[in-house]
């Protein structure tokens, strides 16, 4: 039997410890209430709509304007102009084909984002 070679033993490396102050917490009275926007329309500076994966098509000749796509719309991107549904800011679509699903017409298509990419 052959013996093995005592090879070297690794250096003990000693670590140093930091203490991290802690930045100071709000107290309950200070902390602010939960969901609260202190900006109000802050939401129009985040283009939300440069993730989506699929955009909303639609066929506005089979449209009858019933504007239930802009009640469902969870981003109130799809515009109305007297009692008709006008556009839709695809800067703020997420894509998530609800106003597709509720159109009692089928006039919306959803489409794969890759097409509209430049
Ligand atoms: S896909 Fe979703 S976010 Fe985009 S317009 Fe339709 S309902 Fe609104
Ligand atoms: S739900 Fe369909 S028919 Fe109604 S307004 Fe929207 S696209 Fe037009």
């Amino acid at each position: 039997m052959k013996k093995k070679k005592a090879g070297k033993k690794p250096e003990k490396v000693k670590i140093k410890k930091i203490k991290v102050k802690k930045p100071p917490q709000p107290e309950w009275k200070t902390k602010p209430i939960g969901g609260m926007i202190f900006e109000a329309g802050n939401s129009l500076k985040y283009l939300t709509g440069t993730w989506k994966t699929a955009r909303p098509i639609t066929n506005y000749d089979k449209c009858i304007h019933c504007l239930k796509c802009v009640v469902y719309c969870p981003e109130n991107c799809i515009k109305a102009k007297n009692d008709k549904k006008d556009h839709t800011e695809y800067q703020y679509c997420k894509g998530c084909g609800i106003c597709a699903q509720v159109c009692p017409v089928k006039c919306i298509k959803m489409e794969d984002e890759d097409k509209f990419q430049e």
